[in-house]
Formats: structure tokens, sequence, C-alpha cells
């Protein structure tokens, strides 16, 4: 018998025989677990799983015959039955800002988007994941949202975006902190969702710790339950955007399933629970929630509570029915919160000039800008036919 690693007894032609034709090199080698690997490599000793999940995690290396440490036939036979890289490599572009947007392509076709940030203050890098090809939940000021639902995305094709980043980046700008803020709605995706948080704070993975990691959702109760029980503290951003029920069915579709009671109680049980502050986000929609009177509402909304409001300026995008609130009244509103005892900053705006920022990402699905600023009806979406969820959303049935 021939061992291509004495030690390991790893057998080559047997090892290799047990693969099926449609097993190999599909699955992305981030969703494996430490058994997995061990089962495609034999009876091998711990220490040589350690060194493929120090590599894919931990290293620059992007396939798997670079993997130095490791004989070839455990290279062969790794590369046999896992994807190094569950996504493909579309485009990247980088921003004046520094930040890059990098889209992707499926094995199935889906694309998706991930950008990096970086911070100059806390020379913290920052990756913005996508939880789902597009989004199902059509917020009216949202790109992601005007293309509706592709798919969701699986866990390792949700850390892969997160490793692309980390292999690719200078020894000093290692990311090292993720928030879901791309695109999709990662509380409509728990199933993925909860494997990849785990993957990315497992000190044997991607191990950056919990409170590195801010999910942000479109505020879907039972989600935010669910994340009270994952037992980690992670942050956690609810999108908000207007401090009354009417106004925020219209801009959510979503909302007319949750109305903001039921949504502050369970924000409390994550306050309470978890304990770690809520973050509130707000798009600032120039003319419709921006009001002094409407932060003086939101204030009385959120009384009591253990958390910050982040105002987020509009982003246009082509088609895009709203503008951006001016300046001076996006420090109105926040001055007349901080009147009230209310935390809140004005978000910095990042990426924008390459479609990188929040509520930006649609994959180059959308069609040439109409007029700046331009304001309208509300359009229908001509992809809410191929995606039962969006129109569930849309209707408010899920
Ligand atoms: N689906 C999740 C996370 C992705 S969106 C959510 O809705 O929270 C990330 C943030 O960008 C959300 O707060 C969202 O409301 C905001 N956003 C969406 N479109 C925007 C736009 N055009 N300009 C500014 N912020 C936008
Ligand atoms: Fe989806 Fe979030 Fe965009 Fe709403 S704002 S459409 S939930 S990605």
């Amino acid at each position: 018998m021939l061992y291509d690693c004495l030690p390991c007894r790893v057998d080559v032609n047997s090892s290799l025989r047990r693969l099926s034709e449609d097993e190999q090199g599909h699955r992305p080698v981030s969703e494996a677990s430490f058994d997995d690997i061990r089962g495609v490599l034999g009876d091998v000793p711990v220490y040589r799983v350690e060194q493929v999940r120090h590599a894919v995690y931990r290293t620059p290396t992007t396939t798997f015959d670079k993997i130095q440490t490791l004989p070839a036939t455990m290279r062969v036979l790794l590369g046999r039955q896992f994807s190094y890289e569950a996504l493909e490599t579309v485009r990247s572009e980088m921003s004046q800002d520094g930040t890059q947007k990098t889209l992707f392509r499926a094995s199935d076709g889906a694309v998706v988007e991930t950008v990096q940030m970086l911070t100059e203050r806390s020379d913290s890098t920052t990756i913005c994941l996508s939880s789902q090809s597009g989004c199902g939940m059509g917020c009216r000021f949202c790109a992601t949202g005007d293309i509706g639902l592709t798919r969701n995305l699986t866990a390792g094709e949700i850390v892969d975006q997160f490793l692309y980043f980390r292999r690719r980046s200078k020894a000093s700008r290692v990311p090292d902190r993720a928030v879901f803020m791309g695109m999709g709605e990662p509380l409509a995706n728990l199933s993925a969702l909860e494997p990849a948080v785990r993957a990315l704070v497992d000190p044997s993975r991607v191990g950056l710790g919990a409170r590195r990691v801010t999910i942000s959702t479109v505020g879907l109760p039972k989600g935010i339950d669910a994340l009270v029980d994952w037992n980690l503290p992670v942050g956690l951003a609810i999108s908000l955007h207007a401090p009354v029920d009417d106004l925020r069915a219209t801009l959510v579709p979503i909302a007319k399933r949750f109305p903001l009671d039921e949504l502050m109680a369970v924000s409390s049980r994550f306050q309470r629970r978890v304990r770690r502050r809520v973050t509130y986000e707000y798009t600032m929609l120039d003319g419709v929630n921006d009001s002094v009177g409407q932060a003086v509402d939101l204030a009385v909304l959120l009384r009591g509570q253990r958390c910050h409001v982040n105002l987020i300026p509009f982003n246009p995008y082509p088609g895009s029915l709203y503008r951006t609130t001016p300046r001076l009244r996006l420090r109105a509103f926040r001055d007349a919160l901080h009147a009230q005892g209310v935390r809140a900053t004005i978000r910095r705006t990042r990426g924008r000039d390459i479609s990188g920022a929040c509520g930006q990402l649609h994959a180059g699905v959308l069609a040439s800008p109409r007029a700046p600023g331009a304001m309208g009806k509300p359009k229908t979406n001509s992809l809410d036919t191929r995606n039962d969820i969006s129109g569930k959303a849309r209707s408010g049935k899920i």
C-alpha cells in the first residue's frame, strides 16, 4: 500500500475512490466541521485538521494546493471534496474614501455584493456582509429591496465573504468587525445566519469576538427572540425609520405585520437578556420622516431604553424615490433627540461614489439613474413575481 503521509497513514488510492463524482469539490470548506474534514482525510491526527482550519481561516491562502503544511495527497483529497471559496469574484471597485465593494457570483448564478470599510480613527476594518441575494422585504428607499429576493445565502457563502477580504488584506489592516448590513434581511435567513455567526465568533475559526458582530434587521420579532436564545453577545441594530406605525408601514411594508409596540417589547427583551444596548437605524428622507416633531415622537417611543440612534443620510440609487435630508435638518433632528436625552449620531456615508453605501447594493441589476432626486409613485417590481417571499412581505403575509 502506498502512503502519501506515513505518520498519518493516508492511503491515496482508497481515499480517492471513496468520493463519488457529484460529491466532489462543491461544498465550501468553511461549512465543514472538524469531523467533516477529518472524515475526508481519513484517520489522521488532530493536528492535521487544525492545519487545514488554520490555513482556511487565518492565512492568505486561496487554494488547497497552496497549503504548504499539508502533504500533496491531503490537498488533493480536500480539493475533491470541498471548494475553497464558495463565491466567484466578478469585480471589485474602490471608492475614493478607501471603501471596497466586491460583486460575487454563486455557482447557480445568484449575485451578491459585499463591502469593506476602513475606519481611520480606530484602525479598524469592517466587512459589511450580505445574508441574501437581493431582499424580499421591499423597503421603499432601498435598492436591494427594489430588485427583490433571488435566494437565501448559505452559511458558507456568508462566511466566505468575510474570508475573501481577510485573505487579501494587508497584515496591518486585517478585517476585525462584521456587520450584517449588506444585501438581504438576516433574520429571514436564520438557518444560515446562526452557523455563519458561530463560525465568525469561534476562536478556532474566524475568531472575531461576538461583540464585533452586528446584525441589522428590518425588525422581525421572532428573529430577534431567536437571537436572544443564541446566548451570544452580538450587536443588534433595528431599522426603524419612523416613530409611528402608519408612516413606518408606508416605508417598510413588513411593518404592517409587526407594530412598533411589539417591536419595542422584543427589543427590550434583547437589551435585558443579552445585556447590550440596541442601535436604532433611521434613514433620513427629506420631508418624510425628518422633522423636529418626529424626533420628539421618536424620543418618546424610545424613552427608558438602553439604546443609540444612528441617523443614516439617504443614499440615492437608480430609480430611487426620495431625497437626502439637508445637513442642517439632519443636525437639528439629532440635536432634538439629544435634548430629549436620547443618544444619537449621524452615520458617516462611505462608498457612495461606487454605490457601496447603505441601501445602494443592487449587484448591477438596476438600470441607469432617473433624474437626480426625482420623486414619484413607488414602482412595482418586475422581479416580484419570481419571488414569493418578496410578494408576501409586501402584502404583510409572512
Ligand atoms: N435588511 C437589514 C440590513 C440591510 S440594510 C435592515 O434593513 O436593517 C442596512 C441599513 O441600510 C438599514 O438600516 C437600512 O434601512 C438602510 N438603508 C436601506 N436603504 C437605504 C438608503 N437608500 N439610504 C440609506 N440607508 C438605507
Ligand atoms: Fe431588505 Fe434591509 Fe433593504 Fe429593507 S432595507 S429592503 S430589509 S435590505
